[in-house]
C-alpha cells in the first residue's frame, strides 16, 4: 500500500522535510497529551504550567503553522499540501496511507481539513473570515485543523490581511497550507511570506511523470511517455492527454496555429479560432456545474411553488439568484483563461523547440509529435526568429495575466508569430 506521499511525483527534498515535520507534529501532540495527565495528576503544582507548554509548537522541531507549497502549475502542489494533511492527521504520524486519518484526508472528507479551491478569479474577504473563524475551534479528530488555500496568489488584498492575522496569532492546533506559483510579491504578500515556511516543489521529469501515469493509472508505458513530454512536467494535464481524445484534439489544433499563419487574415483567423476554442472547452467544464447550482437554489428558494409563500420567497430569492450568476460568471472568465493559457503553453512549447533546434542544443523536444515542423522553422527562421516568437508567445501570457483582454493579446501575438 503505498504512503500518502506516493503521487507526489520527483519532489524527494519536498517529502523529506514534510515527513520529518509530520513527525514533528505527532511529537507536539504526544507531548500536549502527556502534559495534560501531568497537569491532572499534580493539580496546584506550578510545573503544570510549564509542562502544558509540551504541547505547544516548537517550529526548531520541523512542525510550524503556516506553509507554503510553491512551484509552477503541475507541479503538484496541491497533491503536496493534501499529502502532508494527511500526514497531519495520520494515526501514526508518518502518512501511513492507510489509517481512518488519511484515508479520509485523502478522500476529502475529514471534518478537519478544509480545502479550498477559488472558483472565481481571486478569493474574497468575506469567504476568508468565515474560513479563519472555523479554522480556530477545536480539531474534532483530536490532532490538527488543517486548511488548504488552493491558488493562494488569487487572494484579495483584504482576504490576504484577514488571512495574516490568523496566521500572526495562529490558534495552538490550527495549520494553514498554502499553494501559491512563487513566493514573488505579485503571488503572496511578504507579511503572508515572511511567516511561512516555504517548500518549493519542482517541474517533475516527464520520466517521473510517465512512470507515476504507469503505475498509478494504468496508462501504457508509450503513451505515458509522449504525454509525459507533451504535458511538460504537468501531471494532471499529462493524465488528460493520454485519457482524454477531446484534450488531444485541442491539442492537436493549437499545434497547427503555426503552419496556418500565412498571411494578415489568416493570423486574424488563427486569433479567432484559439479564442473560441478556449471557450468552448470553458463551457463545457462548467456548464454542468452552473445548471445544477441553479437548480439547487431554486429548488431551496421554493421556485415552482405555488401560493403566497413561494411567490415571497422568490422577491427575496432575486438577490441570491444574482449572486449565484456573479460568481458563476467569474468561474466561466477563470476557466476560459485557464484553457487559453494551457494552449498558449503548448504553442510556447512548440518554438521552444524550433529555438533549441536551431541552437542544436542536446534536448529532448517538448512535442515529439511536431518535431519535424519545428525543425524545418529553425531552418527558416533561425535561432533569433525562433526566439522572438518564443517570446511573443509568452509576453502574451504575460499580457493577458496583467488584464488586457484575450482576444487583443491574442491577436498581438498571432501578427508577431506571422511576421517573426
Ligand atoms: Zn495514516
Amino acid at each position: 500500500m503505498p504512503d500518502v506521499f506516493a503521487d507526489l511525483v520527483g519532489q524527494d527534498e519536498a517529502v523529506v522535510e514534510l515527513r520529518r515535520a509530520a513527525a514533528a507534529a505527532a511529537a507536539v501532540l504526544r507531548a500536549g497529551a502527556a502534559a495534560l495527565v501531568t497537569a491532572g495528576r499534580a493539580s496546584g503544582d506550578a510545573s503544570a504550567a510549564d509542562d502544558a507548554q509540551a504541547g505547544a509548537v516548537d517550529p526548531s522541531t520541523g512542525m510550524t503553522h503556516a506553509w507554503i507549497f510553491t512551484g509552477p502549475p503541475g507541479s503538484g502542489r496541491s497533491v503536496a499540501a493534501r499529502a502532508f494533511a494527511a500526514a497531519l492527521q495520520c494515526a501514526h504520524g508518518t502518512g501511513c496511507g492507510e489509517c481512518p486519518g488519511c484515508h479520509t484526508t485523502m478522500g476529502a472528507t475529514n471534518a478537519d481539513v478544509r480545502m479550498v479551491v477559488p472558483e472565481g478569479l481571486s478569493i474574497g474577504v468575506g469567504e476568508m473570515r468565515a474560513l479563519v473563524l472555523r479554522a480556530a475551534s477545536t480539531p474534532s479528530g483530536g490532532r490538527w485543523q488543517v486548511v488548504v488555500i488552493e491558488d493562494a496568489d488569487r487572494l484579495t488584498e483584504a482576504a490576504g490581511n484577514a488571512l495574516l492575522k490568523a496566521i500572526e496569532e495562529p490558534p495552538p492546533r490550527t495549520v494553514f497550507l498554502l499553494c501559491a506559483p512563487s513566493t514573488h510579491p505579485d503571488d503572496i504578500s511578504v507579511t503572508i511570506r515572511s511567516r511561512c515556511r516555504v517548500v518549493p516543489l519542482r517541474q517533475p521529469p516527464a520520466a517521473a511523470v510517465a512512470e507515476v501515469l504507469v503505475r498509478r493509472d494504468g496508462i501504457a508505458p508509450d503513451v505515458a511517455q509522449w504525454a509525459a513530454a507533451a504535458a511538460q512536467g504537468h501531471v494532471g494535464r499529462a493524465r488528460r492527454l493520454a485519457r482524454d481524445p477531446e484534450a488531444r484534439k485541442r491539442r492537436e489544433a493549437v499545434l497547427a496555429v503555426p503552419r496556418r499563419l500565412t498571411g494578415v487574415g489568416a493570423a486574424f483567423d488563427a486569433a479567432s479560432a484559439l479564442i473560441e476554442a478556449a471557450e468552448a472547452e470553458a463551457e463545457a467544464s462548467v456548464t454542468e456545474a452552473d445548471t445544477t447550482e441553479r437548480a439547487a437554489l431554486e429548488t431551496a428558494l421554493g421556485a415552482g411553488g405555488t401560493g403566497r409563500g413561494a411567490a415571497g420567497a422568490m422577491r427575496g430569492a432575486a438577490g441570491q439568484l444574482k449572486e449565484l450568476e456573479k460568481r458563476q460568471k467569474s468561474r466561466a472568465t477563470r476557466a476560459q483563461r485557464d484553457a487559453l493559457d494551457r494552449a498558449l503553453v503548448d504553442l510556447a512549447g512548440f518554438y521552444r523547440d524550433a529555438l533549441t533546434m536551431a541552437l542544436r542544443a542536446p534536448v529532448a523536444p517538448v512535442h515529439t509529435d511536431t518535431a519535424a515542423l519545428a525543425g524545418a522553422g529553425a531552418q527558416k527562421w533561425d535561432a533569433e526568429g525562433a526566439l522572438r516568437r518564443l517570446e511573443a508567445v509568452l509576453a502574451c501570457r504575460a499580457a493577458i495575466e496583467a488584464n488586457v483582454k484575450p482576444r487583443i493579446a491574442v491577436e498581438a501575438m498571432m501578427l508577431a508569430l506571422w511576421k517573426g
